[in-house]
């Protein structure tokens, strides 16, 4: 049997309401503008196609977890995002048949540092400095579909030590969760294990030490994260 010959990294994986069984987490693909009045509050065009970034399988910080504010930055985002869990992979999926690829539902926070992120656009340079650092990627426990089926409506909302910040609903993202897996599967297969962070609703904003974030999907969970 093949050895490694380092010790090799361990395997990602986030809970599943209601069983012991884990999902194992391949990469994480992250939708880049979603929400019609987050795109303004960005000053861009929400006309635009959606685009996607990736962060990190390792980014994951499961929910209850202390987030280390990271280096490098000032200026630390929170971004709440609906995150689809894929369960069967495929090529050009069809908006008709995206959702029997779908295992189920999290809520995550897509972590950003903007001032890199900014520094980044301005260069053209990618996005991962801003992105997918250590711990970006914060989620709750995963809901399968079979018990809470496929939402496309309801409330999305991030709180600040108890003061809310980020209250939208689902329904008003632009590229619903078949369109998302139709455009992205046009340019990489899917493969069970991959998460998709579905972008986020107005009211970004800074995070600070010591600070108590949490956040919830309406039918979905609840996340919640320290940061030291
Ligand atoms: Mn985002």
């Amino acid at each position: 049997m093949e050895q490694f010959i380092i010790p090799a990294p361990s395997r990602i994986t986030l809970g599943v309401n209601n069983t012991d069984k884990v999902f194992p987490v391949r990469r994480i693909y992250c939708v880049g503008r979603n929400y019609a009045d987050h795109i303004r509050e960005m000053g861009n065009d929400e006309r635009d196609p959606p685009f996607f970034f990736q962060k990190p399988a390792d980014a994951i910080l499961p929910s209850g977890s202390d987030f280390p504010y990271p280096p490098l930055s000032e200026d630390v985002h929170h971004e709440i995002e609906l995150v689809v869990a894929i369960g069967k992979g495929g090529t050009s999926i069809t908006q008709a048949s995206a959702l029997d690829h779908v295992f189920g539902y999290g809520v995550g926070i897509d972590m950003t540092r903007r001032d890199l992120q900014a520094d980044a656009k301005e260069m053209r340079r990618p996005w991962e400095i801003g992105k997918a650092f250590d711990h970006a990627a914060p989620c709750s426990l995963i809901s399968p579909a079979t018990e809470i089926g496929h939402p496309d409506k309801g409330r999305i909302w991030l709180s600040i030590n108890g003061t809310i910040k980020q209250d939208g609903d689902l329904a008003q993202q632009i590229w619903g969760v078949p369109e998302t897996i139709w455009h992205l599967s046009q340019s990489v297969t899917l493969v069970p294990g991959d998460l998709i962070m579905t972008g986020t609703p107005a009211g970004v904003g800074p995070i600070r030490h010591s600070d108590v974030i949490s956040g919830g999907i309406e039918n979905v969970g609840d996340i919640e994260i320290r940061v030291v």
